[in-house]
């Protein structure tokens, strides 16, 4: 946990957010600037800035993200398709660095992302 952490201080409700789905490992909320009809965002409760610093010790968290991901989206219907994206680094488009995964649907998605 940090303490200055917008993403920790979503989990701990010290912040507002639309929260979706959480339990003792994992939180997921609206994302404040969606970039699809259905775009969630899904946390660990741990603190971890990216996906690189994840250990053989977070492989079960790593998982259970996605399996939420698949949970919202199937109680979303969004059978046409989605998609479960981790922006690891600035690089690649990462701006808050509280590990999260990102899930979008409810439009036509093109390969390669951009
Ligand atoms: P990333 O660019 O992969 O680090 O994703 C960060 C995401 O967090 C972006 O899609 C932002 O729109 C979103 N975001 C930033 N601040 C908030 C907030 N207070 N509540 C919900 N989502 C946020
Ligand atoms: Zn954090």
């Amino acid at each position: 946990m940090e303490e200055d952490c917008l993403f920790c201080k979503i989990g701990r409700r010290e912040i507002p957010s639309e929260l979706v789905y959480e339990d003792d490992d994992i939180f997921a909320f609206e994302d404040i600037h969606p970039q699809a009809p259905n775009h969630v965002l899904i946390c660990p409760r741990k603190h971890l800035v990216m996906l690189g610093d994840a250990g053989a010790e977070d492989a079960e968290m790593l998982g259970r993200l996605q399996l939420v991901a698949a949970k919202i989206a199937r109680e979303r219907k969004l059978i046409e398709g989605y998609r479960t994206v981790v922006n690891n680094g600035r690089g690649a488009g990462q701006s808050v660095f509280h590990l999260h995964l990102h899930l979008l649907g409810g439009r036509e998605f093109r390969w390669p992302p951009g």
